[in-house]
């Protein structure tokens, strides 16, 4: 036994541990809805009350956990998603840390509710501040649903530092835009305070850009698709005519997860160069494929920056096919004129 050295009890780990993955309600409907991707769902739902502050939940339609399988999701670093650090390498999920569910039941009440194909029954279990208040089965649909109530309801600095209503909904919506685009073959819902923002059919890449973004970004997308030994890229860059003085929309996604990458952002803004007028920005919705060894994306909890091996070709690349695609795009205008 060491003198003044104890281990932390898991339940103070897990909330410091959630200070990293869960900073406001936006985190946990990104986790919530990675988990439901992983899970295989066709349909997932949101809901949202008081801009998460008070509720955010998810429904999904994949394919549930049985009762031990429930309860053990909630314990740190229990994942069914990876299970040597080889797998790092090779990874095809959101999820691989299994410190989500943990960090956000440390600072909340969270129920779930999940069923199997297989099971008669599911079950459903409460847990407040990491602790199990209740657990018994439940008559259930196949999937998951989990519910997020009080979020730092115990921890009172962080509550307090949240932002106004309108900007902390603004970040839900921005974290449902990107999940839901860059996962166009799931149908997403989204309500909040009971009115509903979003019905997203499943479709194209095309159709979610234009049903997320609105139908006037329609006849503003250029389309690029470019397949080279290191990358394959394809998505939508928006017409020079079309750049604004705000920042634009800007989405770069790598083998189907948003990221934030700023050497990547000028190359597809050096390639406007000459074509935007000062101080606009480009608006891009670019998917990148790589192989999953090629980056890595465990640089930060919430993996919003990832690590290339090769970030100046990727760079090179990614400026040629744009510029490749505006000079297709200039060309054809210039033909459509002459006619
Ligand atoms: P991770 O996603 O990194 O594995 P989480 O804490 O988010 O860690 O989830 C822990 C585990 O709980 C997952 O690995 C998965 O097995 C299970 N799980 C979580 N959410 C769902 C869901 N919606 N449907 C089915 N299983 C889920
Ligand atoms: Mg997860």
């Amino acid at each position: 036994m060491s003198d003044i050295i104890r281990l932390l009890p898991d339940h103070v780990a897990n909330q410091i541990a959630a200070g990293e993955v869960v900073q406001r309600p936006a985190s946990v409907v990104k986790e919530l809805l990675e988990n439901a991707i992983d899970a295989d769902a066709r349909e997932i739902s949101l809901i949202v009350k008081d801009s998460g502050k008070t509720l955010i939940q998810v429904i999904d339609d994949g394919k549930g956990m049985s009762t031990m399988d429930a309860r053990m999701a909630f314990e740190r670093h229990a994942t069914s998603k990876i299970q040597s650090a080889d797998e790092l390498f090779n990874l095809s999920t959101k999820g691989f840390r299994g410190e989500a569910l943990a960090s956000v039941a440390a600072v909340s009440h969270v129920t779930i509710k999940t069923k199997r194909p297989e099971d008669d029954l599911g079950t459903t279990i409460s847990i407040e501040g990491s602790k199990v208040i209740a657990q018994e089965p439940a008559v259930a649909p196949v999937g998951t649903t989990v519910s997020v109530r009080n979020l730092f309801y115990n921890v009172p600095a962080r509550r307090k530092f949240l932002k106004s209503d309108n900007v902390e909904l603004r970040n839900v919506t921005n974290e449902f835009h990107r999940v839901a685009l860059a996962h166009p073959k799931i149908h997403f819902k989204f309500s909040h305070n009971g009115s509903d923002l979003f019905n997203l059919p499943a479709g194209t890449y095309r159709q979610r850009i234009v049903n997320v973004m609105g139908h006037k970004v329609d006849d503003k997308l250029v389309e690029i698709k470019e397949e080279t030994e290191l990358l394959n890229i394809h998505g939508y860059i928006g017409k020079p005519e079309y750049a604004r003085k705000t920042k634009g929309l800007q989405y770069f996604f790598v083998n189907d997860r948003f990221i934030k990458h700023s050497y990547l952002h000028h190359a597809v803004s050096s390639a406007f160069e000459g074509l935007l007028s000062q101080g606009s920005n480009p608006s891009y919705f670019l998917f990148l494929d790589v192989p999953p060894d090629s980056v890595d994306i465990n640089i930060h909890p919430t993996k919003t920056e990832v690590k290339f091996e090769d970030e100046h070709s990727l760079y090179a690349i990614i400026r040629a096919s744009v510029k490749h695609a505006l000079g297709q795009f200039t060309i054809n205008t210039i033909d459509f004129q002459k006619d």
